[in-house]
């Protein structure tokens, strides 16, 4: 195929020569701007300690470096460094334009600097007097993301959002759980204690279903009484408070306590990442109040949240949260999250109250895409201007309600192409934050703009974790200010991914065409974002068990093998399954029948359809400079592999 058969995306040329910049690159092209950058701020560094107290003699003698012991402790320390090194080579080349496996890709340059050179410093963000400056530079990057989910970012404002960093998604799911358990319990615990002058719902059923709203309103209302109170009268119903929140109670004695309630319910798509799973473990609600709704194409059906929510209220069965997903992670699909923050505002006037939370750990950089630069939300016509089908007008919807959920989970270590471990949470309101609090939240002093960053550098007080990276913080805060997350700045790097995904999914039909004498190849579902699937049949089989395998088998050559040297491989891809409960059964059926193969043949160990899945990160996919496009050599290896298998040619060991 041409260069000029793909879509060039307005703005093309100046996106690239940016991109140019961004990363190291996948030949290193950039090795020159990465060294100057190590070097300069080591130095920089050592200067730093160097006048910290000048008049202080080295400590380290000078000839240390000549004593034979000090020698042993170098040589062994390079050894072992040399061996690491060595074994690093079998590292999987997240960098390459070949690697089109899993989450990954390069670093971006502005943020493995800021990491690198902060370092050294070693700052602990677990509070201010361990990280002075970087604790304010991640409450700083949460209100960056903030504006990008469209949340208030203004700390000046009373219902300012708020978002910290943690070590990846799976800890921000959890944060989120915690905090809207915490939300959804305290009126049932205000009541129980019976405050004078705040009214409270007249029953537990209607106290447990307040909604987050409420509950925050509930919460900052009775925080201003209590501050109010004389010291010993604050310092008593302040412990009465505390006693009933079902964070001293736990989950046993809480609904003990009040027998009329039942441990709530989150409600997630089957697709979910089984972060949930551990999340509701983790929290002792048990995997039992995770109910998984079924999907149709690949989406949560929103139809189906609504039957469940009728039947929660039917039977009192309280809901903690309905999460939807912002980029599946085996899929990539967007779920209808309007429709989801529609059910919650229907459903919390017929009283049934519960957060939203959304799970964008991997979309939620694609939010970039659908922002302008004051912060206000781009129409779909013009964020569709540099792409050929996205964004879908229900892809544009979700986004767009982005900013009316309750929280969002976002990873900077994946779409934010920085490295491991950042992920964030990010929810709508700072105010619910106070309920998470290890310490009674005491008054702060000072004007309403310091109060906030004031609150927040305890920050400890707050995060599921304890002591962590203040590297990784500043490397977030400083990529986002060398490419603000909106259209023009960030939104380069989802552009790139997502037109690199579409052409992705032309060359894949020109594919199916090209060996439709062998295989029946086919793209399951048009992708929302860009991860996109291909699935397999050789021609005259029947048998889904035995497509499987012919698809493991090809998955075999795109994987990494620790035992083989990496330059054996041409290609990372990855696999997943189409299951009945995601796609529906009509439509895997349909799907099945379109590859030739005999629905009837789903049953026992194949009750679902291997695939290879692709996600398109890499920013040279398309290497304009040289005229290659890595998306035309992957579907060439892979139509000669599909042929060799096809011939019962030998499978190179
Ligand atoms: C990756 C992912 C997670 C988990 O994030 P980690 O950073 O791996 O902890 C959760 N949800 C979704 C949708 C994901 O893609």
């Amino acid at each position: 195929m041409r260069l000029a058969d793909f879509p060039q995306p307005l703005g093309a040329r100046e996106d690239a020569a940016v991109l140019d910049a961004c990363f190291l690159g996948p030949y290193g092209e950039n090795d020159a701007l990465l060294e100057k950058l190590v070097v300069e701020f080591l130095r920089d560094h050592v200067y730093w300690r160097r006048n910290f107290h000048p008049e202080d003699p080295p400590a380290i003698p000078t000839r240390a470096a000549q004593q034979p012991a000090y020698q042993a402790f170098e040589a062994r320390m390079r050894r072992e460094l040399h061996a690491l090194s060595a074994a690093l080579k079998k590292s999987v080349p997240f960098h390459s334009p070949r690697y089109i496996g899993h989450m990954a890709s390069d670093l971006l340059l502005p943020g493995l600097a800021a990491q690198l050179l902060t370092l050294p410093y070693n700052p602990n963000n677990v509070s201010e007097d361990a990280a002075p400056v970087t604790v304010e530079l991640e409450v700083r990057a949460g209100l960056q993301l903030a504006r990008m989910i469209g949340y208030p970012d203004d700390p000046e404002r009373e219902d300012c959002a708020f978002g910290h960093l943690t070590s990846g998604g799976t800890v921000a799911n959890y944060q989120a759980l915690r905090l809207a358990l915490a939300l959804k319990a305290f009126p049932v615990a205000l009541r129980a204690v019976g405050v004078p002058d705040i009214d409270v719902p007249d029953d537990d059923w209607l106290a447990f279903n307040t909604g987050p709203a409420a509950g925050i309103a509930l919460s900052e209302r009775w925080r201003q009484w209590r501050d109010a109170q004389p010291p010993a009268q604050r310092r008593m119903w302040q412990a009465a408070v505390e006693a009933a929140r079902i964070e001293t109670l736990g989950i046993a004695g809480f609904f003990e306590r009040h027998p009329t309630l039942k441990p709530p319910r989150v409600l997630a798509p089957t697709t979910a990442h089984y972060s949930w799973s551990k999340g509701v473990k983790l929290l002792g609600l048990g995997r039992a109040q995770l109910e998984l709704l079924p999907e149709r194409g690949m989406r949560l059906d929103a139809d189906a949240l609504q039957e469940t929510l009728e039947r929660c209220l039917r039977r009192h069965e309280p809901v903690l949260m309905a999460v939807g997903v912002l980029g599946t992670t085996e899929y990539g699909t967007v779920d209808p999250i309007d429709r989801v923050v529609a059910a919650r505002d229907a459903m919390q006037s017929r009283g049934l109250g519960f957060s939203v939370h959304v799970d964008g750990a991997w979309g939620g950089y694609l939010a970039t895409l659908f922002r302008n630069e004051d912060g206000s939300l781009r129409a779909r016509d013009d964020v569709a201007t540099d792409f050929a089908r996205f964004p879908l007008p229900d892809v544009h919807a979700a986004f767009a309600a982005l900013a009316d959920t309750d929280s969002v989970t976002v990873d900077p270590h994946k779409l934010g192409y920085l490295p491991y471990g950042s992920g964030a949470f990010v929810c709508r309101d700072h105010r619910a934050m106070a309920l998470l609090a290890e310490e009674a939240d005491y008054v702060f002093d000072g004007p309403a703009s310091t109060r906030y960053m004031a609150r927040y550098r305890r920050l400890g007080q707050y995060i599921p974790e304890g002591s962590k990276s203040g590297a990784a913080a500043a490397a977030v805060y400083v990529t986002h200010r060398v490419l603000p997350l909106d259209h023009a700045h960030f939104g380069m790097l989802p552009r790139q991914t997502v037109s690199a995904a579409e052409a992705f999914h032309a060359r894949a039909q020109r594919f199916a065409a090209a060996v439709a004498d062998v295989v029946h190849a086919q793209v399951p579902f048009a992708p929302d974002s860009n991860i996109v699937c291909l699935a397999l049949n050789p021609v005259g089989n029947t048998d889904v068990a035995r497509a499987n395998a012919f698809v493991r088998l090809l998955h075999e050559e795109l994987r990494c093998d620790p035992q083989r040297p990496l330059q054996v491989k041409e290609f990372f891809g990855s696999m997943t399954t189409l299951r009945p409960d995601a796609l529906g059964i009509a439509e895997l059926h349909r799907i099945a029948t379109e590859l030739g193969l005999d629905p009837a043949t789903f049953d026992g160990d194949a009750d679902r359809l291997a695939i290879l899945r692709h996600t398109l990160m890499n920013p040279w996919l398309i290497d304009r400079e040289n005229g290659i496009s890595y998306i035309d050599r992957y579907f060439e290896f892979l139509e000669q592999r599909v042929r060799e298998l096809q011939r019962g040619a030998s499978v190179p060991a």
